[in-house]
């Protein structure tokens, strides 16, 4: 049977998804917590990656060598970057770039030493499963975060869109950081709608073994100066709902 794991950096953005789970073995390994059984008839491993990209990395590989997971879905927030990508949104990757990544002049900025890539692509079968579902729970958000909280949000109009994600190891919250570093991109050909810490490096590990991989990601701020200030409530309030309501869509599908 396919084996699925379900991967986010905070466990807020997975408590819902936990209590959920049946057949459940609590797992310790190397240092992150690890829920193995079955969700809605399926498979799964639940796993926290920590924080940034070299956590994130080691994580997948573990989940890939140690708990043979067949393919991987990362969700959690991000900061928005792109101006139509607003707090309560989701976005879901149709791919991933490293925006802290500069090996230039050896190679182009951004560009993965030794791969010849740049951006490094989700699964696309997967994406568009992972896509129904979201829209169809973006579509009932009062039913599963009640009206009260969709209201306090301005979540009324919180729209799924698809595109770039960029990861790096720096939680984007500075006045001014979140324009700049979308500008630096921009001027290389890459538009990002947000930002985050691990996705690009679990997608440069699943690139090496062959193992398809998404992600969406729970708009919690705007990657500006009062990123810090929304973040850990958003996630308490609005994110540590949302991987549950979508991903329990998406596994009744399978
Ligand atoms: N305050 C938190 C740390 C959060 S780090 C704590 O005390 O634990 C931010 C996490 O959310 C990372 O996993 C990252 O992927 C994501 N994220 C959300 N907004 C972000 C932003 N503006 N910049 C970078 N990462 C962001």
């Amino acid at each position: 049977m396919t084996r699925t794991a379900i991967l986010s950096a905070l466990i807020d953005e997975q408590r819902g998804l936990i209590g959920q789970l049946t057949d459940a073995t609590e797992v310790a390994h190397a240092g992150r917590r690890l829920w193995c059984g079955r969700l809605h008839g399926q498979d799964v491993v639940l796993a926290l990656s920590r924080i940034g990209k070299v956590a994130a990395a080691t994580t997948t590989t573990a989940l890939i060598e140690r708990f043979a997971v067949d393919r991987i879905v990362f969700t959690g927030v991000a900061g928005g970057l792109a101006p139509e990508v607003r707090v309560g949104d989701l976005v879901l990757a149709h791919d991933f770039i490293q925006h802290d990544l500069d090996s230039s002049p050896i190679v182009p900025r951004y560009e993965v030493p030794l791969y010849g890539q740049t951006r490094f692509l989700a699964d696309a079968t997967l994406s568009a499963a992972l896509h129904r579902a979201a829209t169809d729970a973006w579509t009932q958000l009062p039913d599963w975060l009640g009206t009260e909280v969709v209201a306090r949000y301005g979540l009324g109009q919180a729209r799924v869109h698809q595109g770039l994600l960029a990861s790096g190891d720096r939680f984007v919250s500075v006045a001014g950081e979140g324009q700049r570093l979308q500008a630096d991109l921009l001027a290389h050909g890459h538009r990002a709608l947000a930002v985050e810490m691990e996705g690009a490096a679990v997608a440069q590990v699943c690139f090496d073994y062959g193992v398809p991989f998404a992600a969406l990601r729970t708009i919690s701020d705007r990657a500006d100066a009062t990123a810090h200030a929304d973040f850990n409530q958003f996630v308490r309030e609005v994110a540590s709902h949302c991987a549950e309501a979508v991903l329990t869509r998406w596994l009744k599908t399978l």
